[in-house]
């Protein structure tokens, strides 16, 4: 069987339930404080089968880490766990339960099998998905993700936050996300110019400028999304070529794109950090913090980080982990992984495991890198006093009530991570008027919309007695519940 017959198979049907057992028994003993660093696993990833096509660390000296096991037993969950956290929220408002019950469900889900030709004059059927779960509010909007663990359930889970958040800050979007199940490792840069301009040739007038426009996610960047504005724009009629460039935003500047985008997510998160510092009397100069993921979002927050004087003091990405508690240069550390790839091997720092780095001692936590990273047993590793939640999804609903047990705070990410969806709006308006504001513009208009959403969660958390997670879901299903009620249904 190939690599990639393979890979589209269903995770849990790969090996007996026994040996999962056993897996989940050695993530256990190595998950707990004061237990064995990491664990000694010989062999196959019972979930993924072959070590070197799953997207998380490749063992050195049969050495696995924890968070290989958490990620594919967990995975299959974010739906769920996104549901739960509106049933929890409705627990506590009754919204209207016909409102909910059309919340519950996505509008449309699209599933494509496109054929692109790679390097070897041989063709690859690749599949990519496109969720679009609700457009009360406006056109569907949300990021496209490339990687080896997409799934229907996790583009689904990750377009209904989409909604949360466009909601919650009020933006006029509704919300989607997608995505193709492959690691970008495995093709030549040219080859992923043929996989995005074909997946969205494949996508047709499922996307477009008014109805449902992309933006960059895991593993997709600004070049991604110049090739799929070239090959939607190149795709209409010569007089509607140049009404399109707002397809999908975080484009590259000289494409349309806006100053500021690329660091928006970081930016938003670093807003909302400082908002939260302020007002709990934490003095964020010389505050030890630290970052799982150091990509788009991570890298930025880090970056941005630094001008408060706050010290990065451990990183952990696919890679590995490292920590320095005098601090690390998140710029330095930056053009090291755009060089390197990842944080492995830097020098300046010493290399840790996964478990030392969530029990690092610090005042805040930024995971941003991949959904359900903190579960009820790595949610009692952890040692601060915030958790900022740049990535989508990165705590389960067990984490979530440890974290809430240990009084741990946290800025949940359908506010938290809100700052890329924020400036894509800025970037789509600036395109629809032909406008190019500048960045002290970009980011005057930014501060003052998340600062705005995060008073609303503060407000929401206050008043219903909530955890701020719960009181931001209450938000952002109160302002889909007065358009639904407003407008009705049709007919
Ligand atoms: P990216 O591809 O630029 O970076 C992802 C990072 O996560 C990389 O450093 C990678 O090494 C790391 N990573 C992957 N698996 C890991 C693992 N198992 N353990 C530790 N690190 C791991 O992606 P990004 O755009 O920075 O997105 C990161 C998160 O932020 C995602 O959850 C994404 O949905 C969310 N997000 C992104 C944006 C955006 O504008 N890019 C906006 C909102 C939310």
């Amino acid at each position: 069987m190939k690599n990639s017959d393979q890979k589209a198979r269903n995770l849990d049907d790969i090996k007996p339930v026994d040996q999962r057992k056993e897996w989940k028994l050695l993530y256990h003993q190595s998950g707990r404080p004061g237990l064995e660093e990491g664990i000694k696993f010989k062999g196959l990833c019972p979930y993924c089968e072959l070590r070197d096509m799953c997207s998380l660390p490749k063992p050195e000296g049969g050495v696995w880490r924890c968070n290989h096991y958490q990620a594919h037993s967990k995975k299959s969950n974010l739906y769920e766990n996104v549901l739960k956290q509106m049933e929890k929220a409705e627990e506590v408002v009754h919204f209207d339960n016909d409102i909910c019950k059309i919340l519950t469900e996505t509008m449309n889900e699209i599933v494509v099998h496109f054929p692109v030709k790679m390097k070897d004059g041989r063709v690859k059927v690749l599949k990519g998905y496109r969720v679009q779960h609700n457009n009360a509010l406006g056109p569907f909007k949300g990021g496209m993700r490339f990687h080896p663990a997409v799934d229907i359930d996790e583009i689904k889970a990750l377009a209904t936050m989409m909604t949360w958040k466009t909601a919650l800050t009020n933006i006029p979007f509704g919300g989607a996300k997608g995505g193709i199940q492959l690691d970008p490792a495995d093709f030549s840069p040219e080859e992923m110019e043929r996989i995005a301009r074909r997946f969205t040739y494949a996508l047709g007038n499922n996307i477009g400028p008014e109805y449902d426009i992309p933006a960059p996610d895991v593993n997709t960047n600004a070049q991604i999304m110049a090739w799929m504005q070239d090959t939607y724009m190149s795709t209409v009629t010569p007089t509607e070529r140049n009404r399109c460039a707002h397809v999908v935003t975080g484009k590259p500047l000289e494409s349309g794109g806006s100053q500021g985008r690329e660091k928006a997510t970081g930016q938003g998160v670093v807003f909302l950090i400082e908002k939260w510092a302020s007002d709990h009397d934490m003095d964020l100069k010389g505050a030890p913090y630290i970052v799982q993921g150091f990509g788009n979002v991570g890298s930025w927050a880090a970056r941005l980080m630094k001008k408060n004087g706050s010290k990065l003091i451990a990183v952990e990405d696919v890679t590995g982990a490292i920590a320095d508690k005098n601090g690390i240069d998140p710029d330095d550390l930056a053009s090291y992984v755009k060089e390197f790839g990842g944080v492995r091997g830097y020098q300046k720092a010493e290399p840790i495991d996964h478990v030392t780095f969530l029990g690092t001692s610090a005042d805040i936590f930024i995971p941003c890198a991949l959904e359900n990273q903190i579960t009820d047993a790595t949610a009692e590793l952890l040692n601060v006093k915030l958790v900022a939640e740049g990535a989508n999804g990165p705590t389960d609903s067990e984490g979530d009530q440890v974290l809430q047990r240990r009084k741990i705070a946290v800025i949940p990410d359908i506010l938290c991570n809100s700052g890329g969806v924020i400036v894509s709006y800025f970037e789509w308006l600036q395109n629809k008027r032909s406008e190019f504001w500048d960045i002290d513009e970009v980011d005057t208009k930014l501060k003052k919309t998340i600062i705005a959403a995060y008073d609303r969660v503060r407000e929401a958390a206050e008043k219903y007695k909530v955890d701020w997670r719960t009181a931001a879901q209450i938000v952002a299903l109160a302002r889909l519940e007065m358009v639904y009620k407003e407008r009705g249904i049709y007919p």
